[in-house]
């Protein structure tokens, strides 16, 4: 996946992809951690690849 500069500047950056994976709990979303090919560091994306999201409705609190 090609990340784009403009993605890259304003996404979180993570270390590790496990510090990636420990941030994403703490979102009511599902994310995945992506490792980045402009940074090398990791991103979150809500988006999966070649995998289509069931529209499941996520309670909001
Ligand atoms: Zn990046």
């Amino acid at each position: 996946m090609r990340t784009k500069l403009s993605t890259c500047r304003r996404k979180a950056r993570y270390a590790t992809e496990g510090e990636a994976e420990a941030a994403a709990l703490r979102f009511a979303l599902p994310l995945y951690p992506y490792r980045c090919d402009r940074c090398f560091a990791f991103h979150l994306t809500s988006r999966t690849k070649g995998k289509r999201n069931p529209s499941i409705p996520h309670p909001i609190p």
